[in-house]
């Protein structure tokens, strides 16, 4: 059974007068562990999709099923306890709060969404900061580090909460191309170890080339509209 299920989806946004059809009659299933993209270019529809599997966004019909759970109905409150309990975000601009330390932005899903001790938190923060390489700069604030830290830091966060679903949304657009390279082994390795799903929206071929599966959109529609519910063998 798929973690991710969704079944003819359709999302229009409406701007003044104007409706825009981002996403027309998408199906799609993703299985467990997968490690699989969206692709397509600009304004093709993945954020949107990425959002709508997020529970950041509701599609306008159509079903979407994540870990076995109708979503598409969630109140906002529902939604964002899903995503604290399920889903881990990784985004293009890395999203780090600058007044954060690299080890409190790692903590801080940590502290919104599980009643954790103070303790416990600093152990699973220090454990995903070795994971990623980067226990040496815990201390640090996000304006010292590099792009390509900054990413890792960003992977260690959606980590945390060890969820068994991760979005990443272009996560290499802002990286050169050995930095995209280290982070996409680091996903990769990730996926093998801990067996999470990663779902990634992109044009950049040094992650085409590593993915199991792609799905093509093209003006809001899948080309391949499809399944990727193989076993894989984490
Ligand atoms: P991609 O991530 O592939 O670049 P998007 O999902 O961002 O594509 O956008 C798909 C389409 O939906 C585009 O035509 C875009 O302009 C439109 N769109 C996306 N978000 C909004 C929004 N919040 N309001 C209105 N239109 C939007
Ligand atoms: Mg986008």
């Amino acid at each position: 059974m798929g973690l991710v299920r969704l079944e003819n989806i359709d999302k229009n946004y409406r701007v003044g007068e104007v409706e825009v059809e981002a996403l027309r009659e998408v199906s799609v299933e993703i299985g467990k562990g997968a490690f699989v993209s969206f692709i397509g270019p600009s304004g093709s529809g993945k954020t949107t999709l990425l959002n709508i599997i997020g529970c950041l966004d509701k599609p306008s019909r159509g079903r979407a099923e994540v870990a076995g759970q109708e979503i598409s109905g969630f109140s906002r409150r529902r939604a964002a306890e899903f995503r604290g309990e399920n889903i881990g975000f990784v985004f293009q601009s890395f999203n780090l709060l600058p007044v954060l330390t690299v080890a409190e932005n790692v903590e801080y899903p940590l502290v919104m969404v599980k009643k954790i001790a103070a303790a416990e938190r600093k152990r699973l923060v220090k454990q995903m900061l070795e994971v990623v390489g980067l226990a040496d700069q815990a201390g640090k604030y996000p304006d010292a580090i590099s792009g390509g830290q900054k990413q890792r830091v960003a992977v260690a966060r959606a980590l945390v909460t060890k969820p068994e679903l991760v979005l990443a949304d272009e996560p290499t657009a802002n990286l050169d191309h050995a930095t995209a390279g280290v982070v996409m082994n680091l996903m990769k390795r990730l996926r093998n170890e801990f067996g999470t799903t990663f779902i990634f929206s992109t044009h950049d071929p040094r992650i085409i080339d590593q993915v199991d599966a792609k799905f093509t959109l093209l003006d809001g529609r899948l080309t391949n509209n499809g399944s990727e519910t193989g076993e894989y063998h984490v």
